[in-house]
């Protein structure tokens, strides 16, 4: 093992590992440091994504999914199946063995690319030093040309009002591994983690209320499809009290005792489990932050410039860490870029405008670029396009009717400048619309683009017919050229 490299990445998430194994294809020399523990006490690369977020969550959310398709859907389909029970343990191994073996690949990449994996911390320690305190041995200081802090983010916790307790009061990696499945669940937060999570045990049987602060569900959805998100939530039983602002929770012997205001009545919320899931705090605890002198913002976010350096020479960050949308593929493409550049290619950049967002929920909300509010907002003349899923075949064959496409555009230059969508695996059709951002394309441009048939994509070819007013399949809210 050596004691210098071209570059050090601390930490092996998806802002992390992509960076280090990107810049050892184009011939630097790297290590990546990163600490994880899972509960088990074992290390694994792959950050709080592959360990605890995105991997074990989609895992958890298909298995539920399947079991409430069996229950709800399959008779429907003229499917049989007998009594459906769950077999908790077998879903959670399942859900482990995904995590342990894409975790596992990360290992296998670097020893195929040569990046040195090393577990452990790592911290800045003056200019081009990197102290390393491996899990097991001694400390050392490692020499880096170029140092990457791709740290990553820790669930906020509600010190004063609701403190994790690790049993009955959890956060988002807690509320993935429980062993029963709650009776009454509370949510606080309705964002992303608190619908997903949500979503996974209610799936499964539990009573779930989500308590959100906000008067607004997903404000950063066009409007139209989170509030068709939200009654489709509110059929399948997940009850999610807007404008309802928790003020403490008592955790007594069998239950937890929620206490929360909503309008001007004070209510009460008891549950067994309680998930707090109100957003991520940057990681920089034990990183050297004030000896080494690097910049935070009053957030506590790394300050970086638009080309991820920090104020200290020689030193860069990418991913959670910088804040920003705290998305893995965000982090993905930033530390894959920062290694281009480390290797001496400029020519690339992230595209922030073009940045995808899913919630695997079902149906499934997708978006990318503006909503209709947000293109008012920012002084475009709007022309949107609408179409549900309830007029496309193959919706019907799957009985996933339920959801919404809208495409907001310029009406002066033609151009895409948003799609926001919910229904079936909007996840997937997503790719189409950030690609259409991505080359700046019009409407018509994706109006002439062949889509096969039957396909879920066909309903994305309507809604941009229906900007113009010439969809076939869904009613046109317009005249043609209107
Ligand atoms: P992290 O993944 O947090 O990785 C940072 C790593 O650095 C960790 O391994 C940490 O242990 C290590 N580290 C920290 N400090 C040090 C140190 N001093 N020395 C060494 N190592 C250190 N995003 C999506 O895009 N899609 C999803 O579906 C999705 N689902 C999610 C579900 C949940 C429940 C959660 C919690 C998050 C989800 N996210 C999802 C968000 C996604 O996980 C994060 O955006 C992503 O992991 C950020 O990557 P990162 O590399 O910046 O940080
Ligand atoms: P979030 O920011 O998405 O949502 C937090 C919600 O909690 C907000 O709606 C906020 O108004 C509410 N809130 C805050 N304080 C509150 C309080 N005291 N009482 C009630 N409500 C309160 O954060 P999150 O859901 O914790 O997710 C964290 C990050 O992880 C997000 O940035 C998200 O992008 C990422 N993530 C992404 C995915 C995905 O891409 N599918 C999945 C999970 C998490």
């Amino acid at each position: 093992m050596s004691d210098s490299y071209d570059v050090v990445v601390i930490g092996g998430g998806p802002g992390g590992y992509p960076c280090a194994i990107r810049a050892a294809q184009l011939g630097l020399s790297v290590a990546c440091i990163d600490n994880w523990l899972n509960h088990d006490g074992g290390h694994a690369f792959g950050g709080t994504c592959l360990n605890a977020g995105c991997i074990p969550s989609k895992a958890l959310l298909e298995s539920s999914e399947l079991y409430h398709r069996a229950q709800h859907e399959f008779e429907t389909h003229g499917i049989k199946v007998g009594k459906t029970s769950v077999d908790l343990a077998a879903m959670q191994k399942r859900k482990q063995d995904i995590s342990g073996q894409l975790t596992g690949g990360i290992r296998q990449l670097f020893k195929a690319n040569g990046v040195e994996g090393l577990p452990g911390t790592g911290s800045l320690a003056g200019k081009g030093k990197v102290h390393y305190q491996p899990l097991e041995g001694d400390a050392r200081e490692i020499s880096a040309k170029h140092i990457v802090v791709a740290t990553g983010s820790s669930p906020i916790e509600l010190k004063k009002i609701a403190p994790f307790d690790g049993d009955r009061v959890v956060d988002s990696w807690g509320a993935l591994e429980f062993d029963t499945v709650p009776k009454k669940l509370g949510v606080i937060g309705a964002g992303v983690i608190g619908v997903e999570l949500g979503s996974v045990w209610s799936r499964l049987g539990a009573e779930v209320t989500v308590l959100e602060a906000m008067p607004d569900f997903l404000p950063m959805v066009d409007k139209a499809v989170s509030k068709d998100a939200l009654r489709h939530f509110g059929k399948q039983g997940m009850d999610i009290k807007l404008g309802a602002k928790v003020t403490g929770a008592k955790v007594m012997k069998t239950k937890v005792s929620v206490s929360y205001e909503q309008g001007d009545k004070a209510e009460t919320l008891d549950v067994d489990k309680l998930i707090v899931a109100v957003g991520r705090r940057p990681n920089t605890d034990g990183l050297g932050v004030e000896d080494a002198g690097l910049k935070l913002d009053d957030r506590g976010f790394v300050v970086v410039d638009d080309e991820y350096r920090t104020n200290l020479e020689g030193v860069y960050a990418v991913g959670d860490v910088i804040g920003g949308a705290m998305l893995a593929h965000k982090g993905i493409e930033e530390g894959v870029v920062l290694a281009e550049r480390l290797a001496g290619h400029k020519g690339v950049a992230v595209n922030y405008n073009a940045v995808p967002s899913v919630i695997y929920t079902s149906p499934e909300i997708a978006w990318v670029g503006m909503s209709e509010a947000q293109a008012t907002e920012a002084g475009y003349e709007v022309k949107v396009g609408q179409a549900p899923f309830a007029a496309n075949g193959r919706a019907k064959a799957l009985e996933m009717t339920g959801g919404v496409i809208r495409v907001i555009s310029d009406a002066k230059t033609d151009r895409i400048l948003g799609v926001h969508m919910d229904g079936p695996y909007v996840s997937e059709l997503l790719a189409e619309a950030v690609l259409a951002l991505e080359y700046g394309a019009t409407t018509e441009d994706v109006a002439l683009t062949m889509h096969s048939h039957p396909t879920l994509s066909e309903t994305l070819h309507e809604a941009v017919l229906s900007v113009d007013g010439l969809a076939i399949h869904a009613v046109n809210k317009k005249k043609p050229g209107k």
